[in-house]
């Protein structure tokens, strides 16, 4: 089943992006590096718990 997540910058803490996932298939949390907007540069995202 897919679910919403929110991708949170860990510099600024703020929620930049939603995605989704299969949670039966992606266990571990999500981590990605994304463009946020407040820091202006490549930041890394990861899932909000
Ligand atoms: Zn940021």
């Amino acid at each position: 089943m897919r679910e919403v997540i929110t991708l949170v910058c860990t510099e600024c803490k703020r929620k930049n992006y939603t995605t989704n996932k299969n949670k039966a298939t992606v266990k571990e949390r999500l981590e990605l590096s994304k463009f946020c907007n407040w820091c202006r540069k490549y930041t890394k995202h990861k899932e909000e718990k």
